[in-house]
């Protein structure tokens, strides 16, 4: 299985893991399990991607 888009998000306390994904000019709100503070993640901004077309020449990652 191929994520190599995936971003790993992190609480910022404990530096736990919280999830893998890819979030595009998206806002979350997702618990630590570990030390159970409301964490607030932003997503990447979209344009900050050159391009997010499958088989687009200028998409920066394959
Ligand atoms: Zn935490």
């Amino acid at each position: 299985m191929q994520t190599p888009l995936y971003q790993e998000y992190r609480c910022p306390n404990d530096n736990k893991l919280l999830f893998r994904g890819l979030l595009i000019d998206s806002e979350i709100e997702i618990k630590c399990r570990n030390c159970k503070q409301l964490v607030v993640l932003n997503g990447t901004p979209s344009n900050a991607w050159l391009c997010l077309k499958k088989d687009c020449p200028h998409r920066e990652i394959d």
